[in-house]
């Protein structure tokens, strides 16, 4: 089922959303939906506030390895997410939000991070991710605690229609991605 994304606006994006006590399958369903719509939404990853559920539930999906092209999907559902390090050393790039549409702006992130959350039974899980897959976690985990990337982001701008989401600043050389979560 699709469900409606929230947009910026909405308070439930700005509230801290509360742990989830109960892997069930209501948990379930709605983790199943959630990536349905960030399919349909043509995203990498989604939080439960953004579509209304102010409850500590993320959904991200990214290649395993990105750097050939049709490499297989990771589909990562994670409850009470929550990082438990992060690199020194910092990275920026490019991020969107299906919650704030029409802008990108450039965030600086940690290149990579240790994750530790519950999978979608309920069972203990540690990730530890680098890179586009390590700003997308930042980005959906930030989610749960009502901070959106503009928040962060050092320069924000707007995307012109031709661009579309997989967009590049205007005018810079260099190919620069953009994630949507
Ligand atoms: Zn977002």
């Amino acid at each position: 089922m699709i469900l409606d994304v929230k947009t910026i606006g909405a308070p439930v994006l700005r509230r801290k959303a509360a742990p989830i006590t109960k892997a069930d399958k209501t948990i379930r369903a709605l983790a199943a939906n959630m990536l349905e719509t960030m399919h349909e939404e043509g995203g990498v990853g989604l939080a439960a506030p953004q579509i209304g559920q102010s409850i500590r539930l993320i959904v991200v999906e990214y290649p395993q390895d990105d750097t050939v092209e049709d490499s297989p999907l990771t589909t990562y559902k994670l409850i009470n997410p929550e990082i438990v390090w992060k690199s020194e050393t910092l990275v920026k790039g490019v991020e969107g939000c299906l919650s704030i549409p029409g802008v990108v702006g450039e965030v600086e992130r940690a290149e990579s991070i240790k994750v530790k959350a519950q999978g979608i039974s309920g069972r203990k899980t540690e990730i530890t991710a680098s890179g586009w897959l390590a700003r997308i976690f930042q980005h959906e985990i930030d989610h749960l605690d009502g901070i959106c990337y503009i928040d962060r982001a050092e320069k924000v701008w707007e995307l012109s229609q031709e661009e579309g989401s997989d967009s590049a600043e205007p005018g810079d050389d260099e190919s620069v991605n953009s994630c949507k979560g």
